[in-house]
This record gives structure tokens, C-alpha cells and sequence, in this order.
């Protein structure tokens, strides 16, 4: 069986929730907007150097960031190698292609030249 309360806000009687057992509240829009202010106020109450506390923790969270933009850094380095590596026979095949496509051309110019020298003779 739930377990009925009274909301201690507005007074009424409402079934309590059996994974919130500790729950005082209904779950009447006004009541959770008033339960949260309430809360804030207490939890402010609790925390009065909650913003001196944020300062030293934006400090730890800036170092937190520059880790982690090294960390990706090193990952991203280590990615590109693994690319390269996974590309570098692709790469020779590419560069060897290209430099007898290179050559074929030159001698084809030089023999075109030795040509046109042979005709001027
Ligand atoms: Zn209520």
C-alpha cells in the first residue's frame, strides 16, 4: 500500500511517491516550484561561501579543460599517425605512380628535345 502525507505546503493529502519516501511535498506544480525555492534558500543558507567555492572549482575545471585539450592533442596526434600509417603504402603507391608518370613525361621531352636537336643539325 502507498503511504499517504499531508503536502506540507498545501496541506492536502497525496500518495507518496515509493522512490522519494522521504517526499513532503504533493506533486502540485505550485508546491515543487515553492519546495524548490525553499530548497535554494536552505541550500544557501548551508553554502554561504558557495561562490568563493565555484572560483576554486572554475580554477580546477580550467586545468580540467587544458588536460583535456592536451589529452585530445595527444589522441589527435596519435590518430594522424595511425591514419598515415594506414595510408602511407596507399601514399608510396601514389608517389611512385606520379614519379613514373613524372619521368615517362621528361623523357618523352628530352627525346622530343634530342629530336628537334637532331633536326636542326
Ligand atoms: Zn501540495
Amino acid at each position: 500500500m502507498a503511504e499517504e502525507k499531508i503536502c506540507k505546503i498545501c496541506k492536502k493529502a497525496f500518495t507518496v511517491n515509493k522512490y522519494r519516501p522521504n517526499q513532503d511535498v504533493c506533486s502540485g506544480v505550485e508546491c515543487q516550484y515553492r519546495r524548490q525555492l525553499e530548497n535554494m534558500a536552505v541550500w544557501r543558507k548551508r553554502n554561504p561561501n558557495y561562490f568563493k567555492y565555484k572560483e576554486a572549482q572554475d580554477d580546477s575545471w580550467k586545468e580540467t579543460c587544458k588536460h583535456r585539450s592536451l589529452e585530445w592533442r595527444k589522441k589527435h596526434k596519435e590518430y594522424l599517425r595511425l591514419y598515415r600509417d594506414a595510408h602511407k603504402e596507399r601514399h608510396r603507391n601514389y608517389m611512385r605512380k606520379y614519379m613514373n608518370e613524372y619521368r615517362k613525361k621528361k623523357k618523352m621531352e628530352e627525346n622530343a628535345q634530342d629530336k628537334n636537336a637532331q633536326a636542326s643539325e
